[in-house]
């Protein structure tokens, strides 16, 4: 991990919106600590349901107000008729945001229950990046990919046609769920590249801050957790700052890999702190920079 990388990356990271004055204040804190790396965007994820659509756009409007950064807002289209979807798209635009993250969002029965579309509502994320383009041609829209199959899907195929339904229908960059084995992602790409499908695949990482809670959570998302990965953070339960060092060391590993092997833009996961992915972007060769700094 010591070879310098040909060329410095491009970074997003990922937020959520926080649920109280104390989440709120940690999630400017690692705002204000990551700003200064000059990301391409800041995206704000969308409650399950909807549940956070207020909280997604005041963090969202906060970010437009009081930073240089560009925000992304993330949307779904599940449980909600296609009016109201139109009308939050309809208050991101008005305010000023021009790049939304667009998906169709986990059935309301939870992970691996049935998704059923609302009876006026979007059908699927494709649906919803097609109106969000034909009413705003302008806004730069986001979509999701699953280097280890969504899992509802039946198989790559049927992964690969909905990726191409949402290229077609206007989208222009995918981000991936994260994964800890880059073969995956390599082997997804190749997949993806194979189909015809020429947009950026972003892998998105996920700094492991805590492994119990990212290996259930990779559970219910179908990402994998390798043996090799429980090994490296055996014991450390109740370590915290051993842990943070292991974490730091393998998701520095794993963007350096995927940089020495051609990949120049990453998405970070950042659960809202900053310093688990400011390391890593250091590390990438990244330092932050004054203007940036300024206006954050
Ligand atoms: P799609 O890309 O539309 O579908 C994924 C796959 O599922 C398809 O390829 C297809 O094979 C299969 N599939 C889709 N619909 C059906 C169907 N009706 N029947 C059978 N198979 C089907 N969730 C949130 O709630 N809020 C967020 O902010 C959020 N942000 C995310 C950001 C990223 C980068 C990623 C990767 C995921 C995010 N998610 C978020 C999770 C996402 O909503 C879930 O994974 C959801 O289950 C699928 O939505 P999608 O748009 O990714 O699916």
């Amino acid at each position: 991990m010591t070879d310098l990388l040909p060329q410095l990356p491009a970074i997003s990271f990922e937020f959520f919106p926080p649920k109280s004055e104390e989440m709120e204040r940690n999630l400017w804190q690692a705002i204000s600590r990551l700003a200064p790396l000059a990301p391409r965007f800041v995206s704000v994820t969308y409650g399950a349901g909807g549940s956070t659509r207020e909280r997604t756009h005041s963090t969202i409007a906060r970010i437009l107000n009081e930073t240089s950064l560009t925000p992304a807002a993330h949307l779904t289209c599940v449980d909600a008729p296609c009016a109201d979807v139109d009308d939050v798209v309809e208050r991101y635009y008005e305010i000023g945001v021009r790049h939304i993250v667009a998906l169709r969002g986990d059935p309301s029965s939870g992970l691996g229950g049935a998704y059923c579309p609302h009876p006026q509502g979007y059908r699927s994320s494709a649906d919803l990046v097609a109106s969000i383009k034909r009413r705003h041609p302008d806004i730069d829209v986001t979509v999701s990919a699953y280097p280890e199959k969504h899992p509802e899907s039946s198989g790559f195929d049927a992964d690969l046609d909905m990726l191409q339904a949402k290229v077609d229908a206007g989208a222009t960059r995918a981000i991936t769920q994260f994964f800890f084995d880059n073969d995956l992602y390599f082997r997804y790409l190749d997949r993806v590249r194979a189909r015809g499908i020429n947009i950026p695949i972003v892998p998105g990482i996920l700094p492991v801050q805590n492994f119990k809670q990212a290996s259930s959570f990779a559970t219910r998302a179908g990402a994998s957790v390798p043996d090799w990965l429980a090994k490296q953070f055996e014991g450390l339960d109740d370590d915290p700052d051993t842990r943070k060092l292991v974490a730091a060391t393998v998701a520095a590993g794993q963007v350096h890999k995927l940089a020495k092997h051609g990949v120049d833009t990453f998405h970070f996961y950042t659960m809202n702190r900053a310093d688990l992915v400011f390391a890593i972007s250091h590390l990438l060769g990244l330092r932050p920079q004054a203007a940036a700094q300024k206006a954050a």
